[in-house]
């Protein structure tokens, strides 16, 4: 990974430096820091390059998505998944209370009645794959239904990451990350990242964050690239880690089931095969109360009860803890684990204690 490097010279840094500075001496190429810094540029150049597209930073995950979705002319139709990040189903709630937006929600597994909500509508939203329960869509199916219908179509990869699935070469409009999770992978900062091929919706991305005032600060973008050189092994050990738990959870008396990306009996197995270059770091499962999945998240010792995801530290969390999860659907007993970069036995070990 040698993008967003400074020019190789004598004596020149390996890496972008990072310059704390909010103005510039006039006549330059910076001129102000709302506008961006050279260590965002040197990240968006290095995640671009992986995308395949031009890449917009954001101070946060929802920073960027905000900047799409509140960019939407007054009385779009979105049509966006009946379970996913709740915190994004909120984001899209309050415009229609604003009256700004008009919702479908679809199951974005089904490809059919996806297909079927784009009549007219501006925007499909899509996750790949979803959270928490890791619903895999047919991008390559909807995406070209989408231009079609002359709607856009975004897909939040937070989850694939840009290793696991690079939306734009199956032929989606946008790709959303929060780069809080694994690009960054050290829960140490905030930030989110859309990526298009599309120079002119690039253009107006880039001024919606200069106009909302949403760039991510200097030393957090620094962060966010030296995370995303790492990614490669991270996301590998995390994956091998995360295939050995889910085998083992699904064998133990207390699970009654678990949902991830490896396990044949996944209903989207064949589209995994085709659209997802690994399994990914993250399993969910449901435990046979919520009493004992309380009890899971409170006993675990080597294991973090946080939320968020995608860092070198293992994190659970019960998603029905947010009444936004519950109402989607979300089992009230279903535990999320992001499993991160530990000795797997471990992990397992750790699990198995708090289960007992
Ligand atoms: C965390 C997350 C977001 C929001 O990103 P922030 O960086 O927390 O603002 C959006 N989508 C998914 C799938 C996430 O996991």
């Amino acid at each position: 990974m040698a993008a967003g490097r400074p020019e190789r010279a004598p004596g020149a840094p390996v890496n972008q430096p990072i310059v704390l500075s909010s103005t510039f001496h006039a006549g330059g190429s910076r001129c102000y820091g709302r506008e961006g810094n050279d260590s965002t540029a040197a990240f968006e150049t290095a995640l671009g390059s992986l995308e395949g597209g031009r890449t917009i930073s954001f101070s946060s995950g929802m920073a960027a998505s905000s900047a799409l979705v509140e960019g939407l002319p007054a009385g779009s139709v979105v049509v966006l998944p009946s379970s996913f990040y709740n915190f994004q189903r909120t984001l899209f709630d309050r415009q229609v209370e604003l009256g700004r937006l008009a919702l479908r929600t679809v199951d974005i597994a089904d490809t059919e009645a996806t297909v079927a909500a784009l009549d007219g509508a501006a925007l499909l939203w899509l996750e790949l794959p979803s959270n928490p329960t890791l619903a895999v869509p047919d991008l390559p199916v909807l995406a070209a239904a989408a231009r079609q219908h002359g709607a856009l179509s975004v897909v939040d990869a937070t989850l694939a990451t840009p290793l696991g699935n690079r939306p734009l070469e199956h032929g989606a409009d946008l790709v959303m990350h929060s780069a809080t999770k694994w690009i960054a992978g050290h829960s140490d900062l905030v930030m989110g990242v859309l990526s298009t091929a599309d120079d002119e919706l690039a253009g107006r991305l880039h001024e919606r964050r200069e106009l909302t005032g949403a760039v991510p600060g200097a030393l957090d973008s620094y962060l966010a690239l030296r995370g995303l050189r790492t990614l490669s092994v991270r996301l590998e050990r995390a994956c091998a880690n995360a295939a050995v738990l889910a085998d083992r959870l699904a064998d133990h008396p207390a699970v009654s089931k678990v949902y991830y990306l490896g396990r044949d009996d996944h209903p989207q197995a064949d589209r995994i095969v085709k659209l997802l270059a690994n399994h990914g770091g993250l399993l969910s499962f449901e435990l046979n109360s919520v009493e004992h999945a309380d009890q899971l998240c409170a006993r675990v010792e080597l294991i973090t009860h946080a939320t968020s995801l995608g860092g070198v530290e293992s994190l659970i969390e019960r998603r029905g803890r947010y009444p936004g999860e519950l109402a989607q659907g979300t089992p009230a007993e279903l535990v999320r684990l992001s499993v991160g970069i530990e000795h797997v036995e471990d992990l397992w070990a750790d699990l198995a204690q708090a289960l007992a």
